[in-house]
């Protein structure tokens, strides 16, 4: 049969391939001998197996693997993820041989089905489904209904008895050809179905009678010949080829690559396609097509989930078209058989793949059918009792509760909700499709969004329904209502994916987006209006509602529990006030691993003394100042002190250039020299004094104090007299006194005695002791290289990644972001190193530190204070290299509690099995 290549008037809106992903043609690679790109699985038999994913993909893997439990599976098979990596390799070629093999196994099918691909009396359809290992809802194409064309259709009205669903089969397979493997805009599809229902007064597409389909047909033939230049073609085969090309040049779109990019899929060669034998939904009131999860994926409440159509297809549920009926409420009514048989289901598929499951199905008529099955998205939320459920229920062991949970993820958690107490004003209620709660101004378009937020608005995305091309702006904002749709419309599903509240199907808001605006409840709401949204409720408020921080309870607390049971890295926080301290402790910090002390010196008095230190001329002024100083530093240390009962604290010495806390315009300099009594040329010569080409490497860090040791007698003066003070009121302390940006043994010398003949000066005062030790941030590339000597006297390390992922790239912190992002696009680096710690880079001066600082030391205390902390691919690293402790902010404290309890478990896992 020919399969000759379909000419094209217009090129498809396929993204180009992108150079990186697709190296020049190999010409060994197609055809390569011997290679079996092709697995079968039908009639309780398969060739693949669910531990095939990386082959077969996620969806190819189960559909063998339920094949074989049996569930009812319609026969298929599934072209491997190899042949779309080889595909795109070679330059968008398919194999040689490809063809033959598929040919062969749709001879299978047509054994397996009892029916003929392209037969005119008994005709076999297939469906052609992307599906890689992982799940990337909607970012690829799927063309339903191959093998239909004039004369089958024909047939197919025969053998079903049924001409209008024939009809209705064929329209959907010209327009799903046409936009996904020829590129034709759906809209001119749209165009001509909205003017054959005007003409026969018909409402909605089921009003549409067979007459009306057959001319939906003709004109659909017409917008296809006009767009492509050729006719539609006619040959089942045909169709297949093209098909199974479009589902593999969709890995290379752009939606499929921004959806791999937002979600760090990588090392993946491409999607494998499932030919699987159509079985219809919309074969009449005894057919019905739907999407159901095992449990709540919203709240991981044991319910069934889901929702069906009758008398439809797959996509007309999933888009949002109509909306679709709830299982658990009005399946029973419909039928009971059914409802009867997926529950049933629902326990089959826990049992086998001991997870949540999302699983589409399709009952034609009467007969249930499995399309696919996957481990089922949830929110944070859901994940987590969803984890402590099925370990109550003995499905899952402790460790595989730990590793269900994203570490990442838990920030969902962390978000505030809405203060209970706080007045709103209802304007419209939805389905509560993923929660949390929002607050931000209205964006109409996914683009506008993006824009918006790149100008630092908080943005709520308002749309009719979003589409996969809107992940970019969903992205970015801060909450998505959508006015149609349901629980598992693209909205629903990916909102909850990402962690971000959702309102779905508001009816009452009707949406203007031309105009910029929506009406609900009888006002109009535009671009400069806020609003707020409860994904857990469906509510939608006028106005910004005030929100409440998060508590750590319920299964969450229980989950953050057994986590502490498995990691064996302490966590700790970055706090520089009580505040600070306090919520950390409660989120489970084990004490703090930077406390930045300039951070105290900002409140109105302190920097109008830190200043008056600053411009002093002579070191007995620069003492007085900071003899008014001392005492707020005091009292802050007594507070962290008391927060943190009894937990190790440590404390940074002044860090930045000097510059930064002196005004640089001319106001607020001549505001200063007058309280000062200084004139003002005296302040600006000052300034002028203080600038530096580059600040970043210029006088900061333990470099002011050795040029002004004063500063640090005060601050460790003031450390230690807090010690004191607690001390007496019975409350243990354990500072630890840490020089920041250190980079020679000799400059911790040097700054040591004053340390240490201040801290004995207070003893002496006060009367009392208290142990504290001397230690020394890792910043500075020398500092790591010669660890062993700076450990003979720092008696701990703490990296400090920021600065040192900025001098080891040689990366400005401050201007990266210019040319950052670009090395990211460019996969110049894999990650920014600023958030994500450059394992190959950095990661090899820590691990160098810590070899060489314990070889001197075998119990030098080392941790981690850089934003690196609370990032779990960081904190896995900081395990493996035995760290003591990661330090990070207090919101990230259980995400790094988590993330050191997978790195324990996966490392227990890896040992288990090189043994
Ligand atoms: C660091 O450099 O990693 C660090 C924690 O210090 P700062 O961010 O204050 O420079
Ligand atoms: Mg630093």
């Amino acid at each position: 049969m020919a399969t000759a290549t379909l000419s094209r008037k217009k090129p498809a809106k396929k993204a180009a391939v992108k150079s990186s992903n697709a190296p020049v043609a190999k010409a060994h690679l197609n055809g390569k001998a011997g290679v079996k790109r092709v697995y079968f699985f039908g009639n309780g038999k398969a060739e693949g197996g669910a531990d095939m994913k990386d082959l077969l993909g996620g969806k190819g893997a189960n559909l063998a693997d339920m094949t074989k439990v049996p569930l009812p599976v319609p026969p298929g098979f599934t072209i491997t993820t190899d042949t779309c990596g080889d595909y795109n390799d070679a330059g968008q070629k398919l194999p040689k041989g490809l063809m033959e093999e598929v040919r062969a196994n749709i001879a299978k099918v047509e054994k397996a089905a009892g029916k003929k691909f392209g037969d005119v009396n008994n005709p076999l359809l297939v469906a052609a489904r992307s599906g890689a290992k992982m799940s990337m809802p909607g970012m690829m194409d799927t063309v339903l209904n191959i093998g239909l064309n004039d004369e089958v259709v024909l047939g197919l009205a025969k053998l079903s008895g049924n001409e209008r669903f024939a009809y209705d089969s064929y329209r959907r397979l010209i327009n799903m050809f046409g936009d996904t493997v020829m590129g034709v805009d759906h809209e001119h599809f749209e165009h001509e179905l909205s003017a054959v229902k005007n003409e026969k007064g018909a409402k909605v597409d089921t009003d549409l009678d067979t007459e009306g389909l057959k001319e939906v047909v003709a004109r659909y033939k017409e917008v296809y010949k006009k767009h492509v230049g050729s006719d539609f073609p006619q040959d089942p085969y045909t169709q297949l080829e093209h098909a199974i090309e479009a589902v593999f040049k969709s890995w290379m779109g752009d939606r499929a690559i921004r959806y791999r990019q937002l979600n760090d899929i990588r090392g993946l060669r491409g999607t494998a396609v499932n030919v699987q034998s159509m079985v219809f939904g919309n074969m009449g009131d005894d057919s019905a097509t739907g999407v159901a999860f095992t449990r709540d994926p919203s709240t991981g409440e044991n319910v069934f989930y889901g929702e069906f159509l009758v008398n439809a297809q797959g996509e007309d549920v999933v888009a949002g078209i109509r909306t679709p009926l709830e299982c658990k409420t009005e399946m029973a009514k419909w039928s009971k058989k059914s409802w009867a048989e997926l529950l049933a289901v629902k326990k089959t598929l826990e049992a086998r793949y001991k997870d949540v499951q999302d699983f589409e199905f399709t009952i034609e008529k009467g007969k249930l059918y499995m399309l696919q099955t996957r481990n089922g998205k949830r929110t944070t939320h859901a994940a987590v009792k969803i984890a402590v459920d099925m370990l109550k229920e003995k499905l899952i062991d402790e460790k595989t509760a730990i590793l269900r949970v994203e570490p990442a993820s838990l920030d969902q958690l962390l978000h505030p909700t809405f203060d209970p107490k706080a007045k709103k004003d209802v304007i419209a209620k939805g389905l509560p499709a993923s929660p949390g709660a929002s607050v931000g101004k209205p964006a109409f378009t996914a683009e506008e969004a993006e824009e918006r937020v790149g100008k630092g608005e908080k943005i709520i995305l308002v749309r009719r329904e979003t589409e996969p091309a809107d992940i970019g702006g969903m992205h970015v904002s801060e909450g998505i209502l959508t006015s149609t749709g349901g629980m598992t419309s693209h909205a629903a599903v990916v909102a909850r994916g990402m962690g971000t509240p959702c309102v779905a199907g508001a009816g009452a808001v009707h949406i203007d987006a031309k105009a910029k605006k929506f009406t609900a409840n009888g006002k109009t709401y535009g671009v400069n209006d806020w609003v707020s949204l409860d994904g857990g409720t469906g509510e939608v408020y006028e106005g910004q509602v005030p929100t409440q921080e998060a508590a750590l309870t319920g299964a969450f607390a229980q989950i953050m529990k057994l986590a502490d049971k498995y990691r064996t890295l302490k966590i700790r926080t970055n706090a520089d006030t009580p505040h600070d301290a306090d919520v950390a402790r409660n989120f489970g910090a084990e004490g703090i691993g930077l406390t930045r002390t300039e951070h105290m010196f900002f409140d109105p008095t302190r920097i109008h003394h830190m200043r008056e230190m600053i411009l002093a001329t002579d070191v007995e002024s620069r003492k007085a100042a900071l003899a008014k100083l001392g005492p707020y530093q005091k009292e802050d240390f007594v507070g962290i002190f008391k927060a943190m009962k009894g937990l190790p604290v440590t404390i940074r010495l002044l860090d930045p250039p000097l510059h930064e806390f002196l005004p640089h315009n001319e106001k607020d300099q001549a505001e200063l020299a007058k309280s000062l009594g200084m004139s003002l040329d005296a302040v600006k010569n000052r300034v002028q004094q203080l600038h530096e080409s580059n600040p970043m490497l210029g006088h900061r860090g333990d470099r002011l104090a050795v040029t002004y040791p004063e500063i640090l007698e005060m601050q460790v003066r003031a450390i230690i007299e807090a010690a004191c003070v607690c001390k007496k009121e019975k409350i243990s302390v354990l500072p630890e006194i840490m020089i920041p940006l250190a980079g020679t043994k000799a400059e911790l010398d040097y700054l040591k005695k004053f340390t240490v003949a201040t801290a004995d000066a207070v003893f002496k005062e006060q009367g009392v002791k208290v142990p504290y030790m001397y230690g020394t941030m890792i910043e500075v590339p020398r500092a790591a290289v010669t660890a062993d000597e700076m450990a003979h006297t720092a008696e701990f390390f703490s990296f400090g990644t920021n600065d040192l992922t900025q001098m080891t790239f040689g990366y400005s912190r401050d201007d990266a972001g210019s040319f950052l992002p670009e090395y990211v696009a460019k996969e110049i680096l894999e990650r920014d190193p600023f958030q994500s710690l450059d394992i190959g880079g950095v990661g090899k001066l820590i691990k160098m530190a810590v070899t060489l600082g314990r070889g001197v030391n075998k119990d030098l205390k080392c941790g981690i204070c850089g934003e690196h902390g609370g990032d779990p691919r960081s904190v896995e690293f900081c395990h493996t290299v035995g760290l003591n402790y990661v330090s990070c902010s207090p919101y990230r404290v259980p995400i790094a509690r988590l993330a050191a309890a997978h790195a324990a478990i996966k490392e227990s896992q890896g040992a288990g099995k090189k043994k």
